[in-house]
């Protein structure tokens, strides 16, 4: 049997951050840039104001106060994204709004609750003159040109996961496209003469085929385009029609058919149209676990991992093996999915020696994670999965973790585990 880590670490050797390609904004976000990108402008572009309020010489305002106010003349005003039309003269005021151009002369601006204006606006006066009532410092509300970034700093490395914060910053330099490295369109065909698709009348004792959308939901959630390839029936030609479709694919994920027991369709067309290997792998659920890859006519090979049929099995094999590759081709570097370590509410048993991935339910509770397990553990009840957010593990070399311990648990709906 192979380890959960030599299967990750072989399927991670055969695939690759897929090739750049040039994106407007909104559209990349989650993706993995692809350039170094700098800023061809200061940021602020210019000194400006960080207060509404007054711009002033600070040497004016020294000594006032609310009880002794220093009572300026006001020359001008000044909105955001317009510019100064004159200089400030020592002894003057000049009314300005946050994010506005300072005008020449200026050292620093009283905000408005610091003066009297809402007092003169209720009375009815002009705004002619301005009575300071606390004294400011040189610098005092003013954002100087270049605080955020300066002309030609490099922003943003090529490698960064564009989140809102990197897709606000490119904006903010002028971007409105970006290099990032596609996302993999991943092939989801599901196998085996048992299934039909939601949608149709139930009955003649076939099953809805729920890995396909399972899985496709997944290949979305974590950054791939999902190319639903619908059923395969359990025989060779639409076997292999259904996975001619996936040949233009960068990822091909099937379910069923890779179980020793199992009507040996998948195996035989993938035997003849690649290389495929087909693993025990020590972990409970999903034991059986195929991998390859499929030679496309172009000479191109198409990676394909082949998981097991039963639904809860399908998921959480895809969460340790489909979801790196994907985050690979990606660009990611960071393939773990998030943990916390839990006190077991119950124990896990684990009886020959894999490592059991436990559906549970985590909670916290005065600052600590509680693990409760879902309730009956068998690899077809995917509602399991459902009311799950996490996945309790109990390492091979132990035969129990009774309830009292502290496990690892792997977060299913964490929102750092998303890539969008
Ligand atoms: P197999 O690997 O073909 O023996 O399938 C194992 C179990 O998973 C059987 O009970 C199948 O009916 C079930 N199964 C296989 N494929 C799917 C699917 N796409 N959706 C739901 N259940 C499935
Ligand atoms: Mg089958």
């Amino acid at each position: 049997m192979l380890s959960v880590e030599d299967a990750l670490e072989r399927i991670l050797g055969y695939v690759s951050p897929l090739e750049a390609e040039e994106r407007s904004l909104l559209e990349a976000l989650g993706q993995t840039l692809a350039e170094d990108v700098t800023s061809p402008l200061d940021l602020p572009p210019m000194d400006n104001s960080a207060m509404d309020g007054f711009a002033v010489r600070f040497a004016d305002t020294v000594g006032a106060s609310a009880t002794n106010p220093v009572e300026l003349p006001v020359i001008g005003y000044i909105a955001a994204g317009s510019l100064p039309d004159r200089d400030l003269q020592p002894g003057t005021a000049i009314r300005i709004m946050t994010g506005a151009p300072i005008p020449p002369g200026t050292d620093a601006v009283v905000p408005f609750e610091d003066t009297d204006e809402v007092q003169r606006k209720a009375s009815g006066a002009v705004l002619d003159r301005i009575a300071i009532m606390q004294e400011v410092t040189n610098g005092t509300n003013l954002r100087p040109a270049g605080e955020d970034l300066r002309k030609g700093d490099t922003v943003l490395h090529s490698g960064a996961t564009l989140r809102s914060a990197e897709i606000g910053v490119l904006a903010s330099v002028g971007r409105d496209r970006a290099r990032v490295l596609r996302r993999p369109v991943v092939a989801v065909l599901s196998t085996g003469d048992e299934l039909m698709l939601p949608g149709e009348a139930p009955g003649g004792g076939k099953i809805y085929d729920s890995n396909s959308f399972g899985v496709a939901a997944a290949i979305q959630r974590y950054g791939g385009i999902p190319k639903m390839l619908g059923i395969a029936r359990d025989n060779l030609e639409d076997t292999n029609r259904k996975l001619e479709e996936g040949l233009s694919a960068d990822l091909l994920i099937t379910s069923a058919g890779v179980s020793k027991g199992d009507y040996d369709f998948v195996k035989d067309v993938l035997m003849q149209r690649g290389e495929i290997a087909f693993w025990s792998v020590r972990m409970r659920p999903a034991r059986p676990l195929a991998f390859g890859a499929l030679h496309a006519p172009d000479g191109s090979r198409v990676p394909h991992i082949g998981l097991p049929g039963n639904p809860v099995s399908a998921l959480v094999a895809f969460e340790q093996f489909c979801r790196p590759a994907i985050l690979k081709m990606l660009g990611q570097t960071n393939f773990a999915k998030p943990t916390v370590q839990a006190t077991l509410r119950e124990a896990i048993h684990n009886f020959d020696g894999r490592r059991v991935y436990a559906r549970a339910i985590v909670t916290k509770e005065d600052g600590r994670y509680y693990a409760t397990l879902t309730g009956p553990q068998g690899s077809n009840i995917l509602t399991s999965m459902a009311r799950a957010n996490g996945l309790a593990i109990c390492p091979e070399n132990l035969t129990e973790m009774p309830a009292g311990a502290t496990a690892e648990v792997q977060m299913l709906d964490w929102p750092e585990d998303t890539i969008l």
